[in-house]
C-alpha cells in the first residue's frame, strides 16, 4: 500500500540524522517538523532513535493537534511546531535542537548577540530568550513565538533551542550556525569583550541575504 507523504516523511528523517551526526542533539531529544500544506505537519514522533525511524514512524498531524495518518505518539513538542506554523506563515520547516553551547545560553537566560554575518544574514538579527515554560506546553510556544519575532531563532529558557526556515535544509543550517555562532560568542567573552553589529549593518546583511547572495 501506498505510503501517503511518504516524500516528506523520508526528508524529515534525513534531517533527523543530519541533526544526529552533527551532535545538534543527543539521544531522541530535540525534535524536527515540516509543513504539508496550510493545515498539515509532519512531525517526529517522540522518543524515537532518529537512526530507525521509517517514514510510517513519522505522523502527520492537522494544526488542531489531530493525528491524520501514522500509528506513533507525536512529539511532545508538537504545541510548540503547530502554533509556530499557525503564526508564521513564512515557515515551512522547524528543528528544535538541545545543542551544547545554545543550551548554554538557555541556561543563563542571555540573548546571543548580533556580531556575526552568516548568523544576521539567516536569522535576521540577535537571538532572544523566550520566557521559560515548561517543556510541550502551550505556554512554551507562545513564549517562544514571542522571542521569534522577527527573527528565525529563539534560545528556550532551560531547554535548547528553536530554528525555523522556508524548507528543512535552511532550518538544520540555522541550527547549525545559531550552534557556531553561540560557542564563538563564548570563547570571544573568554578572550574579551564581545562587539555587536550595528542595527544598519545587520538590515544592509540580512536584505543581502535575502535578496542578492549566493546564485540567483
Ligand atoms: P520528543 O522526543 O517528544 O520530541 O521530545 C524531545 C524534546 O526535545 C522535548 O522538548
Ligand atoms: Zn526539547
Amino acid at each position: 500500500m501506498n505510503l501517503k507523504y511518504e516524500k516528506e516523511r523520508r526528508e524529515i528523517i534525513d534531517i533527523g540524522i543530519k541533526m544526529s551526526d552533527t551532535k545538534l542533539v543527543v539521544g531522541t531529544w530535540g525534535n524536527i517538523s515540516r509543513r504539508i500544506n496550510e493545515n498539515l505537519m509532519a512531525i517526529t514522533p517522540s522518543g524515537i532513535d532518529y537512526s530507525i525511524l521509517e517514514p510510517k514512524d513519522i505522523p502527520i498531524l492537522d494544526l488542531e493537534g489531530n493525528i491524520i495518518d501514522g500509528k506513533t505518539k507525536p512529539s511532545t513538542e508538537y504545541n510548540l511546531h503547530m502554533e509556530v506554523y499557525k503564526c508564521r506563515k513564512d515557515t515551512h520547516a522547524i528543528v528544535h535542537t538541545h545543542s551544547t553551547y545554545c543550551t548554554a545560553f538557555a541556561i543563563a537566560r542571555k540573548v546571543i548577540p548580533a556580531t556575526v554575518e552568516d548568523l544576521v544574514q539567516i536569522v535576521g538579527g540577535n537571538v532572544r530568550v523566550g520566557e521559560y515554560a515548561l517543556p510541550g506546553s502551550l505556554e512554551l510556544a507562545k513564549n517562544t513565538i514571542k522571542a521569534l519575532e522577527g527573527r528565525n531563532a529563539a534560545i528556550l529558557a532551560n531547554h535548547g533551542a528553536l530554528a525555523v526556515g522556508r524548507n528543512l535544509n535552511e532550518a538544520l543550517k540555522i541550527a547549525l550556525i545559531l550552534e557556531k555562532s553561540a560557542e564563538a560568542t563564548i570563547y570571544a567573552k573568554i578572550l574579551g569583550k564581545v562587539v555587536e553589529l550595528n542595527d544598519e549593518d545587520v538590515k544592509y546583511m540580512r536584505d543581502f541575504y535575502l535578496n542578492s547572495y549566493g546564485q540567483r
